[in-house]
Formats: structure tokens, sequence, C-alpha cells
């Protein structure tokens, strides 16, 4: 494993990256870490490599892997080919393949790991084009495409992908209009203008899918697994050497993997490339029959509003919402790795860093509560996709806020880091990476030796090669229409304050 040492002075030297390294430290055991040290402990490549991963931990629960506040924990996610764009639509069929392996119990998809009961996809109509002068000023502000053209492109690709396969091509189907969709719902309910179903679509237990790997990675005998929360990357000179942990152990390795999801702005300068945002869901207890009767309802997700509903586990059903969210602008406790490496170090005092956004989840507040108008649109979405009259004012038993670490395109960054040495990130996952959990660990070793995949070149890219970007939100067209930059803590006093007043 990274040797450990009770101080900073104790870190290694500076080292280059060699290849393949000797040491590796991944941070973070979420899709992006975990997926890594497997593919890792089996690539004949980094045979002699050692290889340690370090997550923050809950106190109550030292040692899972993941945490439980992590974006890669929960009862569902969504498993689609389903994407305006080829190559994660790809990408998403290479590892259905893996999700489908269900003969053995051992298997990753068995033992209801993953459940393929289709997905409904729809838009909203168009609105009508603003008037010329408005549009300007919106230009800025719109998603590049509209949850309608997100739908259309994406049923041309899966219809592209199953081209080749009449039995998949025979799983999808168009619905013209909300009678079509409320028939393929079939709860009652409907939503959206516009869509398609798709059966070869559909859902994994995230939490279940996640001790799976969890085993897989122990069973190599590989993994060093160590609970701790890391406060800051250790460096000397240009080359990144390690991690210090709150409790003041330091973690050396010749490459550190920062795979920190929505907290990696904490430790490294993302330099505008990537923005925590909170997202919200919320869960709703079934009766034994009332979960009979959903278990095998399709997801719908209505791309314009970015409301959607998931079949139900363990008698409980979940709504969400994926739009562009809520940022918690902070200031962190320990300065992020600067962009570059500063050289010599600086005479004159600091100015302290720019605030950085970053999660707030129950699991280190535990009063916090999703806003009350987050609420009321899925509330609203439970009404227009499930329209049950028992379900019509059941009381949610549990929200949640859940953080994506946003990019403008919604790509991934996997990538080397430009300036530093012995350092890669592999972050970004813009709210849709569970889907590649058996496929994303491979990718991301091949992308670290730097062997592909040709497909996201370029996409996955450390895209702040010479200067910051500013910071963006996301425009593929998957988010439902909504206001860019609303922070958590101001929505939550204003909208407290008027329940009170009401
Ligand atoms: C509400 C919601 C719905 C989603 N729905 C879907 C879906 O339907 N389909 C889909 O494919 N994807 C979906 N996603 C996205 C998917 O869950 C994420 O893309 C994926 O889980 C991200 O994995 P990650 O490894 O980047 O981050 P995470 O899972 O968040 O893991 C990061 C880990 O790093 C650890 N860490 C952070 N900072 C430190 C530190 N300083 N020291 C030590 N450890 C640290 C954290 O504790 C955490 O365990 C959804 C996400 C959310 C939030």
């Amino acid at each position: 494993m990274a040797s450990s040492s009770s101080s900073a002075a104790a870190a290694a030297a500076s080292v280059a990256c060699s290849s393949p390294p000797s040491s590796i430290l991944i941070i973070g055991s979420g899709v992006f870490g975990l997926s890594t040290a497997l593919a890792l402990a089996r690539r004949d490549a980094f045979a002699h490599c050692s290889i340690t991963v370090v997550d923050r931990s809950d106190p109550s629960q030292p040692g899972a892997f993941p945490s439980p506040d992590a974006a890669s924990i929960d009862a569902s996610r969504i498993v689609r080919a389903d994407y305006a764009d080829k190559a994660y639509a790809a990408l998403c069929n290479e590892a259905q393949a893996e999700w489908r392996r269900q003969a053995s119990p051992a298997d990753l998809g068995a033992r209801g790991r993953y459940n393929e009961t289709g997905l409904i996809l729809v838009g909203d109509a168009e609105p009508p084009a603003p008037a010329a002068d408005q549009a300007d000023q919106e230009a800025d502000l719109k998603p590049k495409l509209t949850g309608l053209d997100y739908a259309r492109k994406s049923w041309a690709n899966v219809q592209s992908l199953a081209a080749k396969d009449p039995e998949l091509a025979a799983r999808i189907r168009e619905l013209p209009n909300p009678d079509a969709i409320r028939d393929a719902l079939g709860t009652g309910g409907s939503s959206g203008a516009w869509g398609y179903v798709n059966y070869n679509s559909g859902w994994a237990n995230a939490a279940a899918s996640m001790s799976w790997y969890l085993d897989r990675v122990r069973e190599t005998g590989r993994v060093a697994l160590v609970a701790g929360t890391v406060v800051s990357l250790e460096h000397t000179g240009d080359a990144v050497t390690g991690a210090k942990l709150a409790d003041g152990r330091v973690l050396s390795a010749d490459l550190v993997i920062v795979a920190a999801g929505a907290w990696t702005g904490a430790l490294v300068d993302l330099a505008g490339q990537a923005i925590a945002t909170g997202q919200v869901l919320a869960y709703v207890d079934l009766t034994e029959e009332e979960h009979e009767e959903l278990a095998n309802m399709p997801v719908i997700l209505n791309v314009s509003t970015g409301l959607f509903v998931m079949p139900p586990v363990n008698r409980t059903l979940k709504i969400a919402k994926h739009f562009l969210g809520y940022i918690n602008p902070v200031q962190p406790a320990h300065p992020p790795l600067p962009l570059t490496p500063r050289s010599p170090p600086p005479t004159t005092p600091t100015p302290p860093p720019p605030p950085v956004s970053l999660p707030r989840t129950s699991l280190t507040d535990p009063t916090l509560s999703i806003p009350p108008s987050a609420a009321a649109d899925l509330r609203r979405a439970l009404r227009e996709m499930v329209p049950w009259p028992a379900l019509r004012d059941r009381p949610f038993a549990k929200t949640r806020l859940c953080w994506y670490s946003d990019t403008p395109t919604a790509d991934f960054i996997i990538d080397h880091h430009p300036n530093w040495r012995g350092l890669f990130v592999a972050t970004g996952d813009s709210g849709h990476a569970f889907k590649f959990l058996p496929v994303i660990g491979d990718k991301i070793v091949d992308r670290i030796l730097r062997e592909g995949p040709a497909e996201f070149e370029g996409k996955w890219d450390w895209k702040a090669k010479t200067e910051a970007l500013p910071t963006r939100f996301t425009q593929d067209g998957s988010r439902g229409v909504s206001e860019a930059g609303l922070v958590l803590s101001d929505v939550l006093e204003k909208e407290e304050g008027e329940e009170e007043e009401a």
C-alpha cells in the first residue's frame, strides 16, 4: 500500500509518475475510484504496483466504502443507452453487456442488482420561439439542446445501436402523444408530449452494486482500503507525492488519483471546469400491494422538466429531479492544490482562495432538508406520473440532497493534471456515471496509460490547460429547465421564512 507516516515532512521525495508507477493512491471509493482500483488490480501492467483507496467515513459506520452520502450510494440508478451523444450511448451499450450477466447469483446483474424494466424518455412540447431581443439575452442561459431535442437525438441513437439486432430493435417503440405515454407507463399517469419507450434500458440497485464491487476489490487481495478524510495533497516541486489525512497521517504514492466526486474541488483547483451541484430526491413508502403493482413499471424521465420516477425498491418509491441544481459556495478549510506549482514560494501572504461549491449532506448536517419548492416539484411529478389517490398526499418518508460534479458539457474529466506530475483526476461525473460502473474503471486505466479510448479524446480532457475556464452550468439538454446558480442556503432561508409567515 501507499506508505504512511505521521508527518508531512516524511512524505516521499519528489517522484515522477513512472510508467507504471510502483504505488497508486486513489482518493474516493465511488464509481470512479472503486472501479479504477479493481481495473488496476486486474491489469498485468500494474502487477507490481501497490494500490490504496482512501475514503471519508460516516463516524457511525467507519470503513464504509464509499461513504453513505456519496453519489454512488442510493436505492436505484438508471442504466440507459438513451443519450443524445453517440459515444456515451455506445459506452452504456458496452456496460449493459456486464449488467445483463445474471445467470449465477454471483453475477453483477443478479439478485436485483440490475433490472431491465425499460425506460420511457419524454420531452414537453417546444415553447414558442422568443422575440429576437429576448432571444439574444437568453442565448447564454439556454441549454444547447431542448429536452425534446435531447429525446429525439437519443431516440435516433438507440435505434441505430439496435439496428443490427432485431430483438433489441423490437423493444424500442415511439410514443407519439400523451395517451401512448400513459399506456406504456401503466400507472394511469403520463408526462410530456412526445417520447419513446426502450425496454433495453433499466435500473441498478446502486448500493447493492457498489457492495458487489467492493467484494470483488477485496477478493483481489491487492487493494488496501483506508478510512480517513484527505485534507490536502502533498507535493514537492511540481510533483504530487501523496495526501494528508485529517488525523495527521500522510499516505505517499507515485501516482495520486483524485476521484472525490463533488468534493474534488476541495482538494484540487478545478479552474471552473466542474462545480458541485445539489440535486433533490424524495422517497415514499408503499404497501406490499402497491409495491407489487409498480414493481415492473418502466422508469419515466421527462428531460424537459428533469423530473423522474423510479420503480420501487424495498417498498419505497423514488422521485427525483435532474436539473441545474443548487450550489453551496464555501471557503475550503484548506486551500486546494493550485492550478500551477508556485515557484519560488511567495514572499507576500497569498490571498485566501475563492469560495468553492462543495456538498452539504445530511451526514454532515443532520437537520438538512430539501427546499420546499423542490419538494413541491417532486410532489407534482408523483401526482402526474403515478396519480393514485392513496399516494397523492402521502408524506415523503425521506428526502435527500445528492451532489453531482457538474461540467459545462456533461463530459467527465479523466486526465493527467497538465501542470502537476503524479496527479490524475477522475471526476466531473455530471450526474450520469453510475451506469458505467462495469466499464469505466478500465477506461480510466487506459487514460492513465494514455491508451485511449479514442472516442473520448477531447471529451474527457482536462480543459483548463492554459487559462481558467469560467464556471458555466451543464448544457447537454438533459437537465430540466431551471435557474442557474441557485445558492442552497439562500433558497432554504427564503423559503423556510416564507413558510413560517404563511
Ligand atoms: C440524485 C442522483 C441521481 C443520479 N442518477 C443517476 C442515474 O440514474 N444513472 C446514472 O448513471 N448516474 C446517476 N447519477 C450519477 C452517479 O451516481 C454518479 O455519476 C456517480 O455515482 C459518481 O461517482 P463518483 O465516484 O464520481 O462520486 P461519489 O460516488 O460521490 O464518490 C466520491 C467519494 O469520494 C469520497 N471523498 C470525497 N472527498 C474525500 C476526501 N477529502 N477524503 C477522502 N474521501 C473523499 C466521498 O466520501 C465519496 O465516497 C445520479 C447521481 C445523483 C446524485
